[in-house]
């Protein structure tokens, strides 16, 4: 038997890069997956490419910033797969670069509408789907090792990388007596579109050496934890953010 298999998990931003990578794992073991992207066509390659390796999983459009698609996308769970149980809060943006002093207001809210906002929107509909099974449930929100160290001209980045940090733990103080886990990610730089579309090769081998181990991660070693996190192997473990950074924030 499978680790997954009888649950039905929901990732959202699963159309690229490290969402993409966690619903890939999570159908390969078994689950029923809901992937969610702001781009269908992208989350429809990711469910293309599952069900050609012989797992189960649905596309769905979704801003997170919006609290009617956070609703739409978990009915949509339980109208095709009959409940959910696990929940990737994944979707996340860096922003425009700048000083502090120099952001402008609109673009400091459209960050913290997708990386802060969007993580509660949806915790707000998982939460209330996955207490009719706690105990069979958890959620994984993508925080950053900007979510503990700062990251210079992207302030509005790492506020809500630290807040996400702040909202697992106290989601996971509130549910915990059910028995619902809930914790946070810290990925170090991962090799996804989010860089490859931002960073030159120079920028990307400055940031590489950041790193204890000289290089930059992969989606699937974000999606290893990930996947950890979400399953029985991880049953005491909650309310805590667990970093998957190749030693970024050891030195
Ligand atoms: P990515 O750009 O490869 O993928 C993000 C996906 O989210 C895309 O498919 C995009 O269409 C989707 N998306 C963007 N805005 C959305 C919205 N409003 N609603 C729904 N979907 C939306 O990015 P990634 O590198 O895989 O990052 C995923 C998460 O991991 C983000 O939260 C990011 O902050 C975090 N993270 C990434 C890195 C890294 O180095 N790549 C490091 C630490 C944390």
């Amino acid at each position: 038997m499978a680790r997954f298999d009888g649950k039905v998990a929901l990732v959202t931003g699963g159309g690229s890069g490290i969402g993409e990578a966690v619903s890939k794992r999570l159908a390969s073991e078994g689950a029923k997956v809901v992937v969610t992207d702001i781009a269908l066509d992208a989350a429809q390659r990711v469910v293309g490419e599952i069900e050609a390796a012989g797992g189960t999983a649905l596309a769905v459009q979704q801003d997170v910033a919006s609290a009617e698609d956070a609703a739409r996308v978990v009915a949509a769970a339980k109208e095709t797969y009959g409940a959910l149980h696990l929940a990737v809060n994944n979707a996340g943006i860096g922003g425009a670069p700048a000083r502090t002093g120099d952001i402008e207001p609109d673009a400091w809210q459209q960050v913290i509408d997708v990386n802060l906002t969007g993580v509660l929107h949806g915790m707000r509909e998982q939460i209330a789907a996955m207490l009719e099974h706690p105990k069979e449930s958890a959620i994984v929100n993508m925080a950053s090792v900007h979510g503990s160290v700062a990251a210079p001209m992207s302030s509005a980045y790492t506020a809500t990388k630290h807040a996400v940090v702040g909202l697992t733990k106290n989601a996971a103080a509130e549910y915990g007596p059910e028995g619902l886990r809930i914790n946070a990610v810290g990925p170090g730089y991962i090799l996804t579109p989010l860089l490859e579309d931002n960073l030159d090769q120079d920028a990307r081998d400055a940031i590489a050496a950041k790193h204890v181990l000289g290089r930059l991660g992969t989606p699937e070693e974000v999606a290893a934890l990930t996947v950890f996190l979400l399953s029985d192997d991880a049953s005491f473990i909650t309310g805590s953010y667990h970093l998957v950074d190749g030693g970024y924030t050891a030195v």
